[in-house]
């Protein structure tokens, strides 16, 4: 990881937790120590929003795990960015695997999301990643600059500040499976090099491309030496106490 780029870790706890056991994780984060030059976000579900950004500490930032296009109207089931800002969060997760593989969220739809929340004032985390067999017919990058590309088209120069890309292979997500340290930073440095040439140098530079999948306490510190690796993205690990390690992987 570059020193320019603060070294980031989100939380992904998909449908997971009550209230209950979102106390016993606010408990341990709480509890810490957590690095204090890692900025660590919590992807929490849409019904515990405003209960986590009450009792977590305000050094962690609170996360939705999606939202809709638009600020409001007919669109039963969803929340809009400016509801997720209203109660007092800061960032989502968009076009998280599973909200295209298990819900087919189209790479169109998911960049008019990511407009639509920055032009909003949230803060993005953007996921994009290649299947299985699309990394088998050696068509990884073709697929990660697709998704990117539908995305970087909606974001506006000055918005970039606020965007964290997360670079999810699908075969390494809820898996076991981690991509090797060498295998995510091949993808992550050619992804900061695509930045370069079709946004500019200086976004490519700054932006942080953090990595997720599978990534626990024994595997994380390998990837943060990486160069291009910023920071991960945890699932299911992120519900545990191991997690602290994670967040402090960087030091
Ligand atoms: C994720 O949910 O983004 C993720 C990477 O999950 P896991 O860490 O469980 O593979």
């Amino acid at each position: 990881m570059a020193p320019e780029r603060k070294f980031f870790v989100g939380g992904n706890w998909k449908m997971n937790g009550n209230k209950k056991e979102i106390d016993g994780i606010i408990a341990f984060l709480t509890a810490g120590p957590l690095d204090p030059n890692t900025e660590l976000v919590c992807g929490v579900p849409s019904c515990y929003l405003e209960y986590c950004r009450q009792k977590l500490p305000a050094t962690i930032g609170v996360a939705a795990q999606n939202c809709y296009k638009v600020p409001k109207g007919a669109f039963t089931g969803e929340i809009s960015p400016a509801m997720i800002k209203d109660v007092g969060v800061e960032w989502v997760i968009l076009g998280h695997s599973e909200r295209r593989n298990v819900f087919g969220e189209s790479d169109a739809l998911i960049a008019e999301k990511v407009g639509h929340a920055l032009s909003e004032g949230l803060k993005v985390i953007p996921c994009i990643g290649e299947k299985l067999e699309e990394r088998e017919s050696g068509k990884t990058e073709e697929v990660v600059f697709s998704q990117l590309k539908a995305i970087i088209e909606k974001i506006p120069l000055d918005k970039w500040e606020n965007v964290v890309i997360a670079y999810e292979p699908v075969w390494a997500i809820g898996t076991g499976k981690t991509a090797s340290p060498q295998q995510a930073q091949e993808v992550h440095g050619k992804l900061r090099q695509w930045l370069s040439e079709n946004v500019n140098a200086e976004v490519a530079q700054k932006v942080r491309i953090i990595y997720g999948g599978s990534v626990t306490a024994e595997n994380c510190r390998e990837l943060a030496k990486e160069a291009d690796i910023d920071g991960s993205l945890v699932g299911g690990a992120s519900l545990k106490p191991d997690f602290i390690h994670i967040v402090n992987a960087s030091q």
